[in-house]
């Protein structure tokens, strides 16, 4: 959890009902990002803030939005634009536990779900948040009004340049006022970014928290040389080691592909694991539905692309394992960054092909970070056994899983008694978690 100085909201011109439920929240002393940009988003300035997911930006602008939104009004009157479905998710969750304290309603807006749905949606909601792609349709089809938008926020806004979303973003903003108030959140901010922030930010103040590219102390990092052969298989006995022995923590596994995630998907099928698998081919009603069953820790092992590296908010992630080396060091820290939340410890392997060392050792090195290679032996290449020579894992000690692993058999977990960890339960994209009422 973000440490924030010994500043507490109090100093904020925030209403009576947004303290209240900070205080319910447990929040008493802002965020670094917090402490700076909430002044200035009360103030009505254009806001460049620097900053990572993990360091409480989304209340740094979302109290701004809150407290300034009128809710007797119908019309939407603040925009929150974000690059993935999920994050987009993640922030209209938790913009309305506060919102909900001020009677002012959020609407998620998002790809993947039938529009006819989302158009009920949308009259009486002050704050939509969304991704560019069902925004702009939205507007197209005049279904979506923003011409009173007066607050815009464009959150992790170099990730959605990486996607291609920026003539999308410019379509979007020409269909809001241009009197209106803009805070900008990228978590980095080279020159060719800042002169796209200009098409968009007036004379703003910059916000900037000193993040970088540091992983966490307290997550023990390591790293484990397998062939391209045995990868698979280490990981599964890895999977089945940490599902009996941590019955409290979750698993997270990143791949670098879609491909990849499926075939892992394939592999996980069948077997005795409560595992589930999460990437951009999947349709928007299973994302939510696997999101959902992630956080309430029914899906104990998630594979995924860094789509879910991004802004993924549960602190029950006891291990992070790279079952590719991620291309990019950012993403590095990112996909470590799931894990060691809230005050919790955690620890992150890295299984390194030959194709993929020199890779790692480049992330190794741009972080400083000295992280040993162990080895890791699958004698026959067969399931019989495994030994490991992991270096230090802090809890694990040698790690030799050995015989079966006890999750064969009834009374285990995955299969069709599961709900939601399939992707033959309810798939249909229309089908939506009932949960979900935005
Ligand atoms: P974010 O960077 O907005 O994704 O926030 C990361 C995590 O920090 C979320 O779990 C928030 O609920 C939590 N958080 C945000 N603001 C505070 C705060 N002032 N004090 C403690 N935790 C916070």
């Amino acid at each position: 959890m973000p440490q924030g100085p010994r500043t507490t909201f109090k100093v904020f011109d925030l209403s009576d009902e947004i303290q209240s439920a900070l205080a319910e929240l447990g929040f008493e002393h802002p965020t670094p990002i917090q402490e700076k940009a909430i002044p200035l988003g009360l103030s009505g300035r254009d806001v460049l803030g620097k900053a990572q997911t993990g360091t409480g930006k989304t209340l740094a602008f979302g109290l701004p939005l809150i407290e300034r939104v009128d809710p007797t009004r119908i019309s939407a009157q603040a925009l929150v634009l974000l690059p993935t479905r999920e994050l987009a998710q993640q922030v209209a969750e938790h913009l309305e536990v506060v919102a909900a304290a001020r009677s002012v309603k959020v609407a998620l807006l998002v790809g993947g779900e039938k529009v006819r749905f989302q158009r009920a949606r949308i009259p009486g909601r002050q704050i939509v948040v969304g991704t560019p792609g069902r925004i702009l349709d939205l507007c197209r089809e005049s279904l979506l009004h923003l011409e009173w938008a007066e607050l815009l926020v464009l959150d992790e806004f170099d990730r959605m340049l990486d996607m291609g979303f920026i003539d999308d973003v410019k379509r979007i903003v020409d269909f809001l006022p241009t009197d209106r108030q803009t805070m900008l959140f990228s978590a980095t901010a080279p020159p060719e970014i800042r002169k796209l922030t200009s098409l968009f930010l007036t004379n703003p103040e910059v916000c900037e928290v000193a993040a970088g590219l540091k992983t966490a102390d307290k997550i023990d990092q390591t790293a484990l040389r397998v062939s391209p052969m045995d990868r698979t298989e280490v990981l599964l006995r890895m999977l089945e080691k940490d599902i009996k022995n941590d019955l409290d923590r979750t698993v997270l596994v990143f791949c670098n592909t879609r491909r990849m995630v499926g075939e892992l998907d394939r592999e996980l099928w069948g077997r005795e694991l409560p595992a589930a698998a999460l990437s951009g081919d999947f349709e928007q009603s299973r994302r939510f539905q696997v999101m959902d069953g992630f956080r309430e820790k029914r899906i104990r092992i998630l594979v995924a692309t860094d789509v879910a590296s991004r802004g993924l908010d549960v602190d029950h992630v006891g291990h992070v394992i790279n079952f590719d080396v991620p291309l990019e060091v950012e993403d590095y820290v990112h996909r470590v960054g799931r894990t060691a939340r809230a005050g919790r410890s955690g620890r992150v392997t890295t299984l390194v092909v030959p194709a993929q060392e020199r890779q790692f050792k480049r992330i190794l090195q741009t972080l400083g970070k000295d992280i040993r290679i162990g080895r890791v032996k699958l004698p026959g290449g067969s399931r019989r056994a495994v030994v490991m020579d992991e270096p230090r894992h802090g809890s694990g000690g040698r790690g030799g899983s050995g015989g079966r692993g006890g999750f064969g058999g009834r009374g285990g977990f995955g299969g069709r008694g599961t709900p939601g960890l399939r992707r033959d339960s309810g798939s249909s994209s229309d089908r939506r978690p009932p949960r979900r009422g935005r």
